[in-house]
């Protein structure tokens, strides 16, 4: 994953080495040494994060933050703040500003890497989600989403056999949180599972493995995606790569600063939050795109393009592939007998029949009101002409109940079959061919199947 960066510096030397820390690891960079110009090329070149120094002559790292988050052109970029190592009071004022994490001096390069890395990530989520927006799918964000994606009253997990310590940073998270400790690895895999937003492991603990919880949590399938912190001793390098490695998507330095403690959690919260928005609303999108409401079949829309797909195939000297179109007799009669609700009740039966007299590769579809279509790969019409068959005898025979079983229907239907021809077939013609055969279906008198060989 390859992002833009925007490193903001007013030492020419900080700015040269960050340049080449960051090209090296693939990340497209440019540079300037002041706010004002900064500003410019937040809005004019887009990165997909800023890092910005504090420290800087005339307007300083505040400043030009404070700055970038009142724009609406920049205020979605992902801001770092470069802070002194003691810098406490910088942290505080650099959430103020709007900061959204922050690294401190010296640069370490794998905190720097991890932090670049999950506010990518986070950028990703938002940028695909601001995307939809634009382009008029409205995915609700403005209302019920907005609160939801803010970032906040997350279900964070503490895993730590250290209380004084747990109960600090629960103290912490919970002003803007609801935190749960928990104080052995395999109660805290356990509470994994639940719904949480955000789990905090210490791998410096002394009475589990952190690091082998890390790597059980992101092997099990439900907590695949579930953001984690790693807690770990500054001292203790090859347990902070290691946690990285494993799959953390931050760290957090012990004794752990509360601004970057509210910094950090927010931001994983808030891209956990933005995923799963985001993957709900596709979901739903795509099925409803392809399905039919009122019966769960494919839609019309779905059915077109498969059968576009199939019949070039068998034109192209591919397998045949055979449709049938059936509908439903005399089906204003239900309507105006029993009702419209009456009638749905008919409409999904009917596809329940039809689903269960198919086979496991055919596509039955709702092709609008009464009519439905199967669309039957590598059918022949003699094939297809048989299944049509056993539909019609399964409908007629039964009777359909509805109205909470208060009436019996008898329903029928009329069917039409073809099949492709060869090489000069197009889905149009096929449809053609088989609408034909309902029709004369329903002329000679209904509840039968007539299949069209040309
Ligand atoms: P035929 O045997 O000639 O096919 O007669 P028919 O009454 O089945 O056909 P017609 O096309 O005259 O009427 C179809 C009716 O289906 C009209 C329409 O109100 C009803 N219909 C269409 N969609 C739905 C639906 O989703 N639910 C219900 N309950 N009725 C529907
Ligand atoms: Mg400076
Ligand atoms: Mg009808």
């Amino acid at each position: 994953m390859t992002a833009r960066i925007l490193v903001v510096d007013d030492v020419e030397a900080n700015v040269r080495l960050l340049e080449a820390k960051l090209t090296l690891e693939y990340y497209d960079v440019l540079t300037c040494q002041d706010g004002a110009t900064a500003l410019l090329l937040a809005a004019a070149e887009q990165p997909d994060i800023i890092l910005l120094d504090v420290m800087m002559p005339g307007m300083d790292g505040f400043e030009t933050c404070r700055r970038l988050k009142a724009d609406p052109r920049c205020n979605h970029i992902p801001v770092v703040l470069v802070t002194a190592l003691d810098g406490r009071e910088d942290r505080i004022k650099g959430l103020e500003a709007g900061a959204d994490d922050f690294v401190t001096k010296p640069l370490d390069d794998l905190v720097l890497f991890a932090r670049v890395r999950s506010l990518t990530r986070l950028k990703l989520v938002m940028d695909e989600l601001r995307e939809r927006e634009e382009s008029g799918r409205r995915l609700g964000v403005t209302t019920e989403g907005s609160r939801r994606l803010r970032g906040s009253g997350g279900r964070v997990l503490i895993v730590d056999d250290n209380p004084r310590q747990a109960e600090r940073i629960s103290e912490e998270l919970a002003r803007e949180h609801r935190p749960v400790i928990e104080t052995d690895a395999a109660a805290g895999l356990v509470a994994s599972r639940g719904s949480i937003d955000l789990m905090i492991i210490n791998v410096a603990a002394s009475t589990f493995d952190g690091l082998r919880l890390i790597a059980q949590v992101r092997s099990a399938e439900p907590t695949r995606h579930l953001p984690i912190l790693a807690m770990v001793d500054p001292s203790d390098r090859p347990k902070l790569v290691k946690a990285l490695e494993l799959g953390s998507n931050d760290i957090l330095v012990r004794p752990v600063d509360s601004e970057e403690l509210s910094a950090r959690a927010r931001t994983q919260i808030r891209r956990k939050r933005y995923s799963d928005f985001l993957k709900e609303k596709l979901d739903y999108s795509l099925e409803m795109a392809v399905t039919d409401a009122l019966t769960g079949l494919h839609n019309r829309r779905y059915m077109t393009g498969q059968l576009k797909t199939f019949v070039s195939r068998a034109t192209q000297g591919g397998e045949s592939v055979a449709v049938l179109v059936l509908d439903i007799d005399h089906f204003k009669k239900v309507n105006d007998g029993f009702g419209h609700d009456a009638g749905d009740e008919v409409l999904r039966e009917f596809a329940v029949r039809l689903a269960t007299n198919v086979r496991a590769v055919d596509l039955p579809c709702r092709f609008g009101g009464e009519e439905f279509v199967v669309v039957m790969p590598g059918a022949s019409l003699e094939d297809a002409q048989r299944i049509a068959e056993r539909i019609r005898r399964d409908v007629g025979s039964t009777p359909f109940r509805v109205m909470g079983g208060r009436e019996q229907l008898t329903v029928t239907i009329s069917v039409g079959v073809a099949a492709t021809l060869g090489s000069g077939d197009t889905p149009d013609a096929l449809m053609k061919r088989a609408d034909e055969g309902v029709y004369e279906a329903k002329a000679t008198g209904r509840d039968r199947v007539i299949a069209r060989a040309a």
